[in-house]
């Protein structure tokens, strides 16, 4: 007879703490199989065989791995398809209902419903919970009841509903006490990294402990990427590694600005979900469609490779290429100046942080894109346009993060700026400006 269990699917929760669906799982009426699967959907299309996001996966499970064994029970790990996968599990067990937190991408979405129907049809429940946001979908919305598309209403209403009293939107959810329900059995093998053809990248990944005096001292420090004082919990958020409850608990007694960039976290997704087309590369104006861009390969390679001539700009796409990481300035900076200054399509920008940032989330990148090339959710007007020289006096005035990542900008083979930035201005607002009125 085939045992009789549930299923925790673990996806971006990577985590046996505070985490909705896997609480939600343990405290049903069947021993819980934690499953996780490496979606060939998604990995057969990533083309560096180093990414380091697999590898930061691939080491949580390791860790996720010893804890069940403590337990004396395991995660079923597998490389393939999801509909695949739970068809082979259906001829090994009986499976009552299989739990999972939600994801708001639209492939996620997709694949969900896939699967939803697929166990629907073998008589099996499929139950997902809200896990990682603090809100979601129609929880903050405007009084008419549709959905937010300017940040700063959103955020003065989000913040009105947590502090309702008694609402318990930051609770966390104590798996701990119930995890005697995991499924026993003994431990199962991890299929290799090298298996699914991925390497080793070598990358170290940030810690997942938030620092709180950084947080504390975060409105002061965090626009100056010199001073590196932001508290790099992206790749942590994404892959959920940390809980966002216990995070914006912290932020709440720590930071009102560190609570805002959480919330723009939020935001997004909520965006992301509303407007799906988003994540399926569109511009949320849809005007903004018209844009004649030059998209000049050349110029892209030269962004791209931190050769533009501008030290700002420049140094921001290096630390991006040698560390997978870029601070928020310069995210902004940088997409500013390749969808302003070159007119280049920000979607092949879009797509160049997606392959490198560590801490890449659809939801979050698609808003920083949309949002430095003026065709997203806020109300920034397109003419708004960073000057970078001004930016680096401003935010890098002795010039330290150019120095340490762009050693050779004293260099005469230092190349001159690639576009001379009155010029480029007056090119992008005419360009736009036109583009718009031809509708
Ligand atoms: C063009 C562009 C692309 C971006 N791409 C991503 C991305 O792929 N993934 C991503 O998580 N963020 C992205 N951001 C937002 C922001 O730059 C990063 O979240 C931040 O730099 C990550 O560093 P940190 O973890 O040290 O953040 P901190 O400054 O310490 O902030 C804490 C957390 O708050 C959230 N957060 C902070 N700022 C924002 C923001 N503006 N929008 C949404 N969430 C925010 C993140 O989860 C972040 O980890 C992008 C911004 C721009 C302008």
């Amino acid at each position: 007879m085939k045992p009789a269990v549930n299923i925790f699917w673990f996806r971006r929760d990577l985590r046996l703490s505070d985490n909705a669906g896997l609480y939600h799982a343990l405290r049903s009426d069947r021993p819980v199989l934690p499953v996780f699967i490496f979606d060939r959907n998604i990995l057969d299309g990533l083309e560096n065989k180093e990414d380091a996001r697999v590898e930061f996966i691939y080491e949580t499970l390791q860790s996720l791995h010893k804890k069940l064994a403590g337990l004396h029970s395991s995660m079923e790990v597998f490389y393939g398809k999801p509909a695949e996968v739970f068809s082979s599990l259906a001829e090994r067990y009986e499976v009552g209902t299989v739990f999972t937190n939600e994801d708001y991408e639209p492939y996620a979405r997709e694949r969900d419903e896939q699967i939803e129907t697929l166990l629907k049809n073998r008589g099996t429940e499929f139950r997902y919970f809200k896990d990682q946001v603090i809100f979601s979908r129609q929880e903050v919305i405007k009084e008419d009841s549709t959905p937010y598309t300017v940040f700063t209403p959103y955020s003065k209403k989000w913040k009105a509903i947590l502090n309702f009293p008694n609402t318990g939107y930051l609770h966390s959810y104590p798996v701990e006490k119930y995890v005697k329900n995991f499924y026993s059995q003994d431990p199962k093998p991890l299929p290799g990294l090298e298996s699914m053809g991925f390497y080793a990248s070598g990358r170290k990944f940030p810690s997942p402990a938030p620092d709180r005096e950084l947080i504390r001292g975060y409105a002061g420090q965090r626009d100056f990427p010199f001073l590196d004082a932001t508290s790099r919990l992206g790749i942590h958020l994404r892959f959920g590694t940390i809980s966002i409850r216990q995070l914006v608990a912290e932020a709440v007694r720590l930071s009102p600005v560190f609570l805002n960039e959480l919330i723009w976290r939020d935001f997004y997704q909520m965006i992301l979900w509303h407007f799906p087309k988003v994540g399926k590369g569109h511009a949320f104006r849809e005007a903004y469609e018209k844009i004649p861009w030059r998209n000049n390969e050349t110029e892209f390679a030269a962004w791209c490779e931190g050769r533009t001539g501008y030290p700002l700009v420049d140094a921001g796409m290096r630390q991006l290429n040698e560390t997978g990481f870029m601070h928020n300035r310069l995210r902004m900076v940088t997409a500013s100046f390749l969808a302003k200054h070159l007119l280049i399509d920000w979607r092949w920008g879009e797509a160049y942080f997606a392959e490198k940032l560590l801490d890449f989330d659809l939801a979050s990148n698609n808003g920083g894109w949309q949002w430095a090339a003026g065709t997203g959710c806020d109300a920034a007007p397109y003419f708004r346009i960073f000057n970078p020289s001004l930016q680096q006096k401003k935010f890098d005035p002795d010039g330290s993060y150019i120095k340490k990542w762009l050693p050779d900008f004293q260099d005469l083979s230092y190349p001159a700026p690639i576009v001379e930035h009155g010029f480029a201005r007056d090119r992008a607002i005419r360009v736009y400006k036109d583009a718009l009125k031809e509708l």
